[in-house]
């Protein structure tokens, strides 16, 4: 079992308690604010079949904080020997199984979509996977975030609230990014227990109190970000296979990039693809890589599993494939990774 998974449990989850609790939800209706009334007007949430509101840019942008700034619920931190990123995991001999992972990534300006074709050929296979959703991307995509979490197979993390560089990000707006996602969370997850509970259903024991895996977004850290990121009791879960490049649409190509992609996988690999319809073709990607991956004796499970069946391997370093070649993102999208103009503290 990884160090990190056991530390969690040794140590609990430390529930706290807020005041201040915001929460406007009730047990079939969402907030009706901004971005996310609008997601919440959609037709049946039962339907997992791709919408025009899914596509990237077709729900409305709501930069407004979450209606809950803290979560309820707070990790106890990690030790200091989980201080890093993972990259990929150690397994025992003949043991083999990868990790499939997705980023929803969503700055603060503009939103991004969900890819249905990517959740709907994971559910179909019965593939278990890993999403890290940025909490600004779970809040437009409500809907979808709820279906998610019915699924056994599906697991959630943390990728911060816009989309901020933990490179660049001053000390107080890492930890807002970090907790306003948690919290965002919290209120999706209450909404889907009521709805367990409104169907005479049990409390989904796959659905935890709050993510404990977080993803960088651009793969940037520093070592002050990744020692507050296991104090704040989150798991750094990079990748070391970053397997979208180009346009995979056509059949062809998607075939093509596949064969490199799985050429990189090994036992204990950690895969990083997108299911916010950014890359091009991420789903006839996925579909080949799958097969090949299957062909070669490879099972899937999710990140939190990988990590409780291996040992981490952990870095300081943050990147996509080499050191360094994530350092051109630092300049783009304001002074700290958000997409807005000036720093984020989130006051
Ligand atoms: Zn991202």
């Amino acid at each position: 079992m990884a160090a990190c998974m056991q530390g969690n449990a040794k140590r609990g989850i430390l529930w706290t308690v807020i005041t201040c609790v915001q929460c406007v939800f009730c047990v079939w209706t969402m907030p009706q604010d901004g971005a996310q009334a609008a997601a919440m007007s959609l037709p049946a949430a039962s339907s997992w079949a791709a919408e025009a509101s899914d596509a990237k840019r077709a729900l409305p942008n709501n930069a407004l904080p979450p209606t809950r700034s803290l979560p309820t619920v707070q990790l106890a931190p990690l030790g200091p020997e989980m201080v890093g990123n993972i990259r990929r995991v150690t397994l025992a001999d003949g043991e083999k199984i990868v990790a499939l992972t997705f980023d929803m990534c969503e700055l603060a300006t503009v939103t991004t979509g969900c890819d249905m074709a990517v959740l709907n050929f994971l559910r179909d296979e019965q593939i278990p996977a890993t999403f890290f959703m940025g909490g600004k991307w779970m809040r437009t995509h409500a809907r979808r975030v709820l279906q998610i979490m019915s699924e056994p197979r599906f697991e959630i993390g943390n990728h911060a609230w816009t989309h901020g560089n933990c490179a660049l990000l001053s000390p107080q707006g890492l930890r807002t990014q970090v907790l306003w996602t948690q919290a965002q969370y919290e209120l999706l997850r209450e909404e889907a227990l009521r709805r367990f509970k409104a169907q005479g259903r049990g409390e989904p024991a796959w659905l935890a109190p709050v993510p404990t895996l977080f993803r960088l977004p651009y793969g940037r850290c520093n070592g002050a970000s990744l020692a507050e990121l296991a104090r704040m009791g989150l798991c750094v879960v990079q990748w070391d296979v970053a397997a979208e490049s180009g346009d995979n649409r056509h059949p062809a190509q998607a075939k093509k990039a596949a064969r490199v992609v799985a050429a990189q996988v090994k036992p204990g690999s950690i895969l990083l693809f997108h299911a916010n319809c950014v890359p091009l073709g991420t789903a006839q990607l996925l579909r080949e890589v799958v097969v090949l991956l299957r062909s070669q004796g490879y099972s899937f499970v999710t990140a939190g599993e990988l990590l409780r069946r291996g040992r981490p391997q952990l870095h300081m370093d943050g990147y996509f494939s080499r050191p360094g070649d994530n350092l051109a993102w630092d300049k783009r999208f304001g002074p700290d990774g958000t997409g807005l103009r000036t720093p984020f503290s989130g006051e």
